[in-house]
């Protein structure tokens, strides 16, 4: 095919059936799960809707498979990761499509962050394999990073592959065996994935997917007695809950949560730029991104710059080009709930709000917004909306903003912008927080990500990703 009359939809696939044991089959009940772009709000697809059944028979093929890849030496699970990442590349078209189909993720973002950053993660875990000192010597110890066990994974819907990778990937690396449950909305990625990691020659078992409901498939998964460690990434509602079974069962978790991260201007920093990259950060992927840095905190001097900054900045966010729609329509009414909170609370909406974007009947588009006047006690700068929809909030003083920015229960990410990268240093030394850019500084696949507080327990990414799913065992001489 020479592609050139091919339409994106037609690369987008959902198979009726899980992948157990290195095949898919049919599910062991009857329910069905629609799978609907956002954009057209149209059935794009149909997965099963998993059951204990399913789950129980995926842990199964997980633990069978245990001892061999536990035993196959890291060099060449990471050779598998390798070709895992080169099909990954090969095959970006189809990532990026299935993505900016089932998640309504506008092509360019969906292929540029969607595709290559899972890509890159995987290339990432493929070299920590190869190069990891899986064991050192301590004295007259020596000490041996061994694989968990069996890994329950499960994952949103807001970065589809990535979050998957980010398990998948660390796990595999490690000498894990999987059994992965991919959010209802987007489960067809996690279907691609799965294809792709049979074709580069994963042996059968190591990695299995059960597509399902979070109450039904999620809960079997992270109930299950077969599952040495769950690692969960979503709400903090359900990661608490997960958290519970598993301490419960004395189970390793990792929880990836929700935030409400801070993005800091202090007095002497480049306003123009730390507002446009802030409202960029905050806008993309409709504002569905854990890390968001959805508070702009400014001092009073500089309030009514940075708001008109912010205007300026949102409005390049034109809904059905740059902005996609949110993943579904619950989603879109609860980041309008929302809005309608922070008008009846007193803050004030300076562009967007909760009607539909001019031109766009179709599809769960939500106009983005900026609300100024933000007091920081108010449900807008409190709860994760996961919306494109931003805060700005004044501060007085260098304490005044500290206080500010460590005044949630949240603490996943962050920035400071400083005149002085010393002082910005400082202050981010303070936040309660676990990842934060200065002046701009890019993201790092490698750098462990993860959250303070109630932002989770656990670290994904690079080295301390891979050591989530080692456990250590010492022999002594
Ligand atoms: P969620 O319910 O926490 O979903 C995350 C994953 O957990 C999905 O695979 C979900 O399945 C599953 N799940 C749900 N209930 C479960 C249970 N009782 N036991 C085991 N697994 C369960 O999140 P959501 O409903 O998609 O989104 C709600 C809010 O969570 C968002 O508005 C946002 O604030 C936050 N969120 C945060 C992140 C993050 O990266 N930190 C990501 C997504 C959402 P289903 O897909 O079937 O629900
Ligand atoms: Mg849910």
């Amino acid at each position: 095919m020479d592609g050139t009359a091919q339409g994106a939809q037609d690369l987008v696939t959902s198979r009726d059936a899980q992948y157990i044991g290195g095949k898919w089959r049919p599910a062991a009940g009857g329910g069905r799960i629609d799978v609907v772009d956002p954009v057209t709000e149209k059935v794009i697809g149909q997965v099963p809707a998993g059951t204990a059944e399913d789950v129980d028979e995926a842990v199964r093929a997980a633990r069978a498979a245990l001892p061999g890849w536990a035993a196959t030496p890291p060099a060449e699970r990471g050779a598998i990761l390798g070709a895992v990442r080169d099909l990954m590349a090969a095959r970006r078209e189809e990532i990026a499509a299935t993505v900016a189909a089932e998640l309504g993720a506008p092509p360019a973002f969906a292929a540029a962050v969607h595709t290559d950053m899972p890509t890159a993660v995987m290339g990432g875990f493929a070299a920590l394999a190869a190069g990891h000192a899986f064991e050192e010597q301590v004295g007259n110890s020596r000490v041996f990073q061994e694989p968990v066990g069996v890994v329950g994974a499960i994952t949103p819907w807001n970065y589809p592959l990535h979050q998957v990778v980010a398990k998948a990937a660390p796990a595999l690396a490690a000498g894990c065996t999987v059994v992965l449950k991919p959010a209802e909305d987007t489960p067809l990625v996690a279907q691609l994935f799965a294809a792709i990691l049979d074709e580069a020659g994963l042996p059968a078992g190591v990695f299995n997917l059960v597509t399902g409901l979070g109450p039904v498939a999620g809960q079997a998964l992270a109930e299950h007695p077969g599952v040495d460690m769950v690692s969960f990434t979503g709400s903090t509602a359900v990661g608490r809950q997960i958290g519970a079974t598993a301490g419960a069962a004395v189970k390793r978790v990792a929880l990836e949560l929700g935030g409400k991260s801070a993005n800091v201007i202090l007095p002497g920093a480049d306003l123009a730029r730390a507002v446009n990259v802030g409202i960029a950060n905050v806008f993309a992927n409709s504002g569905q991104t854990c890390s968001a840095w959805t508070r702009i905190l400014v001092d009073s001097a500089r309030y009514d710059e940075a708001v008109e900054a912010a205007t300026a900045a949102a409005a390049k966010y034109v809904p059905g080009e740059r902005l996609g729609p949110v993943v579904n329509a619950k989603q879109r009414e609860r980041v309008r709930g929302y809005i309608r909170r922070g008008t009846a609370e007193g803050a004030r909406i300076v562009v967007g709000g909760t009607d539909a974007p001019d031109g766009l009947e179709t599809g769960y588009y939500v106009r983005p917004t900026v609300f100024a006047d933000v007091d920081p006690g108010m449900t807008i700068a409190q709860e994760e909306i996961f919306g494109p929809v931003v805060a700005l909030i004044r501060y007085e003083d260098e304490d005044d903003a500290l206080r500010i920015a460590n005044g949630t229960v949240y603490g996943l990410a962050g920035a400071v912008w400083g005149a002085d990268e010393a002082e910005a240093v400082a202050f981010a030394r303070r936040m309660d927080t676990g990842q934060v850019d200065i002046n701009g500084g890019r993201f790092n696949p490698l750098a462990p990500f993860g959250g303070y507080k109630q932002s989770g327990v656990g670290r994904e990414l690079g080295a301390h990703g891979l050591a989530e799913y080692l456990q250590t065992k010492s022999l002594q001489f």
